[in-house]
């Protein structure tokens, strides 16, 4: 075994890809770009694996692509071709924001954001994108596909309820932001360039039209073991106006339905907090921003 594993296989269909799966009987494991798992393996983080099951060229599951009111993203699209897009641009601007944060070029070249959510980190950038804005996944397995909110899949950190040893993620979605709506993503992080996020927040908003908050989903990371919806924060503003002193407010109720942790070698729980009350509120009123520019302007 010279790179860490046996075999490599590129399946064409993702009934081709479920079936290698289970003739490997667990042995094999599902890749996309590689960028985590590859490089987990060669630094001797994850034992050798007989074989790689690569998910990121099965036909048409390359591309971003139209359902009605979703926009469906495939396993094997990279980042880049998210920040690229210009319906995601449009109406999943966090989305887009989120993965255009992520390493560099290269990485961002060759990852994919169903790789991302798969990983299940508690603050990588497309997931919690994706989150803020509801997002859904498809897996398929020996018994079929199924979709299912992306929140459900996060066991803990590195942890998912998608056996990645027998099952794929085979397409993400959500419902484009229509009129009156907007979305934000910001990340702080060390100015060293390519590290762990200190916290990672993402925002969908909609306003009726009075300029008061009639939905609003708040994503964060890492301040727990998951992916972080602020249910608490959003629920505080629901029927509020949309004014920097109600945004404030949200903030503080997300701090106190979180335990912000403290790490050695990013920040303190104290340095985390102030980025949430500096930035959270900024982020909303920049979604609110984008809800006004996206609104019907009537007859
Ligand atoms: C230098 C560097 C910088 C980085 N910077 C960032 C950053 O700023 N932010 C960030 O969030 N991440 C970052 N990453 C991590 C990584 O690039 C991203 O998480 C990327 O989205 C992973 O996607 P991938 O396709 O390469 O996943 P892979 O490495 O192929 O897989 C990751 C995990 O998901 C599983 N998996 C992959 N695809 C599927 C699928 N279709 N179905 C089921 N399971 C699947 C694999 O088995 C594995 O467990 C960085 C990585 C590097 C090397």
């Amino acid at each position: 075994m010279i790179n860490g594993w046996n075999h490599y296989h590129t399946p064409d269909s993702v009934e081709q890809a479920v079936a290698l799966l289970e003739r490997y009987g667990g042995q094999a494991r599902v890749v996309g770009g590689g960028t985590d798992l590859l490089v987990e393996i060669r630094r001797g983080l994850r034992k050798p694996i007989e074989a790689l099951i690569d998910a990121s060229r099965i036909a048409g599951l390359d591309q971003v692509t139209r359902d009605g009111d979703y926009i469906v993203i495939g396993c094997g699209v990279t980042h880049t071709q998210i920040i690229r897009n210009p319906d995601i641009i449009r109406c999943g601007t966090c989305l887009s924001e989120s993965c255009g944060v992520i390493g560099g070029p290269q990485v961002r070249n060759s990852g994919t954001l169903a790789g991302n959510v798969a990983h299940a980190l508690p603050a990588g950038d497309g997931t919690i994108g994706l989150l803020a804005l509801g997002g859904e996944i498809e897996v398929a397995g020996p018994s079929g596909r199924r979709w299912m909110p992306m929140q459900d899949s996060f066991k803990g950190p590195g942890r998912s309820f998608i056996d990645r040893h027998r099952e794929v993620l085979t397409r993400l979605r959500f419902k484009a932001t229509g009129a009156g709506e907007g979305s934000a993503h910001h990340r702080v992080m060390r100015p060293q360039g390519l590290c762990l996020p200190i916290i990672s927040m993402g925002v969908r908003l909609k306003l009726d039209d009075r300029g008061r908050v009639q939905a609003v989903r708040i994503s964060m990371g890492p301040v727990g073991p998951v992916p972080f919806v602020a249910e608490e924060a959003m629920a505080s503003l629901e029927g509020k106006a949309a004014t920097e002193e109600h945004f404030k407010q949200a903030a503080e109720v997300a701090l106190s339905s979180v335990t912000l942790r403290a790490s050695k070698y990013r920040a303190s729980h104290e340095y985390r907090a102030r980025m949430v009350r500096s930035y959270l509120p900024e982020i909303l009123a920049r979604a609110a921003r984008r809800a006004v520019d996206t609104r019907d302007p009537g007859p």
